[in-house]
């Protein structure tokens, strides 16, 4: 255990208070439960040495611990953009799976209709075109360089179909899977040719 997840007396003093001018500045976790809280949550006092701090409500469940009922330490307390990008991680380690916004919202702690709003506010797009880029991105990089079959490499994107995986790739680059896998290798194939009359 480092000094930065220790808990200081100052912290031991906001928990034990229900401080909630500390709500922002940590949170706590209890090895014993696998639970955090805001210093502010009306639960029993924790035993100090069963406590853990974090900055974030992230950190939190990146180190695998779940988020009290009672206080709800991930809600309304994590600034758009840092959210924004919790929502982002989670759809860039699982996009292979089956998602649909209220297991994404599940997952990411807020109502769909929020996450798909606060999402689109910060990066532009919705969550479900996010995750459709992802697919997409993956579904390029195999057809460049994989000899996979175009129904595996739908389904390692995770598209539902082969034949939703066609329709879509075609609208978003303007080619088909296997029209795209053909033009970028004959583009590498040529490459140092182009290199050699100056790029162009
Ligand atoms: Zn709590």
């Amino acid at each position: 255990m480092n000094e930065i997840e220790r808990v200081t007396d100052a912290q031991w003093k906001a928990i034990a208070n229900n401080d909630s001018a500390y709500d922002n500045k940590f949170i706590y976790a209890l090895r014993t439960t696998g639970i955090f809280c805001k210093p502010s949550c009306k639960s029993r006092l924790p035993n100090r040495r069963n406590v853990r701090t974090f900055h974030h409500a992230t950190e939190a469940l990146s180190a695998g611990f779940r988020p009290c009922k009672r206080c709800k330490p991930t809600h309304a307390r994590l600034p758009d953009e840092e959210w924004a990008d919790e929502i982002a991680r989670f759809l860039e380690a699982h996009y292979v799976d089956e998602l649909r916004l209220h297991t994404i919202a599940d997952n990411c702690h807020g109502s769909p209709y929020h996450l798909h709003r606060i999402f689109k506010r910060v990066k532009g797009l919705t969550p479900m075109e996010y995750l459709q880029q992802l697919r997409i991105n993956h579904a390029k990089e195999q057809l460049q360089h994989s000899s996979l079959t175009i129904t595996r490499i739908a389904g390692e994107a995770g598209f539902p179909n082969v034949s939703y995986f066609i329709t879509l790739f075609k609208k978003v680059t303007g080619y088909t899977p296997a029209m795209y896998r053909e033009i970028t290798r004959t583009e590498a194939g040529q490459e140092h040719r182009v290199i050699e009359n100056g790029g162009v």
